[in-house]
C-alpha cells in the first residue's frame, strides 16, 4: 500500500479509546514469478451505523453490500482489515478466523479473487493472509511473508515465521554496529532487483551483497564483450561471451558471505515476460539501464505495482577536438508512489521509447541516418563516474529504508566540473501525469500491456546457446583427435 493509504487505515483503526475497529479496502493482483502481491489502492471506511465497535467489532450487511458492488464494478479484490490493541505482528483469534472463513467464499464468489485479511497493531505493524480456495468447500489461510508501505520511504513488515531473520556473525559486525540488529533484519530480508548489469549495475550489486541482502535478482540479456572490460566490476577476459548476470552470480556465490544467499540470474529484458515477472518478485528495483524503453517500462511498473525504483544516469561529453572532457554529470533519484516519475523528471522521452518499440532501431540503415548525439550513438563513460553514481544510488537506497533523523531526500546530481552535488530538483509529478495518476495500483492490468517481443535479447540467447554447443562439439573433437593420436603414438 502507499503511505497515504496506510495513514487512512492507521487514523481509522487505531482508536483513542483502545477499541478494535474494522474496514474494507480493495486490491489488484500483481503476479511475479514466485510471488503474488495484493496491491491495495482504495479504501471504503464504514459510515455511522455500518459497524458496532464494542467488544468484538462487527459490521452490518449494508456495508458489505456496498463493498462488494464497488469491487464488482471495478474488478477489485477485497481486503477485510481490523485492528488489535497491541503492538507487533498480529496473529488471529478464534473469532478472527471464523469471521474470515465465513467471508472468504462470499468474496471469492463475487470478485473471483481470494479474500485478503489484514490486521494492524498499535505500532502500525501489519500482518496479512490470503484465503485460497482449495476444494469447492474449503478455504486455506496463507500468511503473507511481508506487508510493504511505499512512499517517501519504504517500510516492510515481515512475518518472522514465514520469512525468518538471518543469523549475522562476525562478518557483519561493523555493518550492524552502524544501524543495529532491527534495521539489519529489515534490510537483509528485502528482495532487491537490479535491471542492467553494466558498469553501474555491477557495482550496485557488489554493494547490495556486502550489505547483507539475501535475495538478489539480476536482470540483463547482455553478453560480456571486449568493450566492457574497462567498466564491469570484476569481469575478466575469460568471461567474454557469457551472460553478464551469470558471471556476477557465480562470483557472488563464491564470496560465501551470506549462508542463505539466493541469486536469480535472468537473461531477459525487463519488457519480456520472464524479465518482468522476476522484477515483480522484488521489493525495490535498481534501474541501471541506458535505453528509453526499459526506463519507460520500469517507470510504469513502479507506480502500477508500488515498487520503488532507484534510477540513475551519466551524461558526459568530450570537447569537439577530443583534447579533453568538456563536461560530465550524473544524477540519481528514487521514483515511485508519492515521489516523482522518470518521465516528469525528463529521464527519457516517450517518443524515444516508442521508437524502440517500433523496431526501427534493429534496422542498420535507419541507425546510419541518425545524428551523432542520438541516444543510440552515445555511450561515453568511465569507470570512475560509474563508481560515484553507484555510490549515490546505494545512498538513495539506504536513505529510503533508514530515513535517519526522519529525512528522505529527492533527486541528487553530481556536477563533475564544479564538484557540487545539486539537489534543487522537482520531486513531484505534474498534476496530469499519465504515469503517477493514471497507473497507480493497476498492477497486472498494466503489466501485461508492457510485454513485447525483444529481438536483441532473443539473438543474444541464441548466440549464447550456439557458443555452448560449439564448445561441447569442440571438446568432443579434441577428445577424438587425442584418442586417435594415442592409438598411433606407440
Ligand atoms: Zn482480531
Ligand atoms: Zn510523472
Amino acid at each position: 500500500m502507499t503511505e497515504n493509504v496506510n495513514r487512512i487505515f492507521f487514523e481509522h483503526l487505531i482508536r483513542e479509546d483502545g477499541q478494535e475497529d474494522l474496514c474494507f479496502a480493495f486490491y489488484k493482483l500483481s503476479s511475479g514469478k514466485s510471488r503474488k502481491t495484493g496491491v491495495i489502492n482504495e479504501v471504503i471506511l464504514p459510515e455511522f451505523g455500518d459497524r458496532n465497535v464494542h467488544g468484538n467489532v462487527s459490521f452490518n450487511s449494508a456495508y458489505f453490500d456496498k463493498v462488494t458492488s464497488y469491487a464488482l464494478a471495478n474488478n477489485f479484490g477485497i481486503c477485510f482489515i481490523h485492528s488489535h490493541p497491541y503492538p507487533g505482528w498480529q496473529g488471529m483469534s478464534f473469532d478472527d478466523i471464523e469471521a474470515e472463513k465465513m467471508l472468504a467464499p462470499r468474496v471469492k464468489a463475487v470478485t473471483g479473487l481470494p479474500l485478503v485479511g489484514m490486521t494492524i497493531g498499535t505500532d502500525n505493524y501489519w500482518s496479512a493472509r490470503f484465503w485460497i480456495k482449495e476444494t469447492p468447500n474449503t478455504y486455506e489461510r496463507y500468511w503473507c511473508e511481508s506487508v510493504r508501505v511505499v512512499g517517501k520511504s519504504l517500510k516492510t513488515y515481515f512475518c518472522d515465521d514465514i520469512f525468518p531473520k538471518s543469523n549475522f556473525g562476525e562478518e557483519f559486525k561493523r555493518t550492524i554496529s552502524s544501524w543495529g540488529d532491527l534495521k539489519q533484519h529489515e534490510i537483509s530480508r528485502l528482495k532487491i532487483g537490479i535491471v542492467g548489469l553494466g558498469s553501474v549495475g555491477s557495482i550496485v550489486a557488489e554493494a547490495i551483497i556486502r550489505t547483507g541482502i539475501r535475495n538478489l535478482t539480476l536482470i540483463d540479456f547482455d553478453l560480456v564483450e571486449l568493450k566492457n572490460l574497462d567498466r564491469l566490476l570484476a569481469i575478466n577476459r575469460v568471461d567474454i561471451g557469457k551472460f553478464k548476470v551469470d558471471v556476477q552470480k557465480e562470483r557472488f556465490l563464491k564470496t560465501e558471505l551470506i549462508s542463505d544467499l539466493s541469486i536469480n540470474a535472468v537473461p531477459y529484458s525487463i519488457t519480456e515476460k520472464e524479465g518482468q515477472e522476476a522484477a515483480l518478485d522484488c521489493d525495490i528495483l535498481f534501474s541501471c539501464v541506458d535505453m528509453p524503453l526499459p526506463r519507460y517500462a520500469l517507470d510504469c511498473l513502479s507506480f502500477a505495482n508500488l515498487i520503488p525504483v532507484i534510477d540513475g544516469g551519466i551524461d558526459t561529453n568530450p570537447k569537439d577536438d577530443l583534447s579533453n572532457i568538456d563536461q560530465a554529470r550524473w544524477k540519481t533519484h528514487t521514483i515511485g508512489p508519492e515521489r516523482i516519475c522518470m518521465q516528469c523528471l525528463g529521464q527519457y522521452k516517450p517518443e524515444d521509447a516508442a521508437l524502440e518499440i517500433s523496431g526501427e532501431l534493429d534496422n542498420p540503415n535507419y541507425i546510419k541516418g541518425l545524428p551523432k548525439n542520438h541516444f543510440i550513438n552515445r555511450g561515453e563513460n568511465v569507470f570512475g563516474f560509474s563508481l560515484s553514481l553507484a555510490g549515490m544510488e546505494i545512498q538513495q537506497f539506504l536513505s529510503l529504508i533508514l530515513k535517519p533523523r526522519g529525512i528522505n531526500y529527492g533527486p541528487k546530481e553530481m556536477d563533475f566540473n564544479t564538484g557540487n552535488i545539486d539537489f534543487d530538483f522537482e520531486n513531484e509529478c505534474r498534476q496530469d501525469c499519465a504515469i503517477s495518476q493514471g497507473l497507480l495500483g493497476c498492477a497486472d492490468e498494466l503489466n501485461k500491456t508492457l510485454i513485447i517481443k525483444h529481438l536483441g535479447a532473443e539473438n543474444n540467447r541464441m548466440k549464447h546457446e550456439n557458443s555452448i554447443v560449439n564448445k561441447k562439439n569442440k571438446g568432443f573433437y579434441t577428445f577424438f583427435k587425442e584418442s586417435i593420436n594415442s592409438l598411433f603414438s606407440f
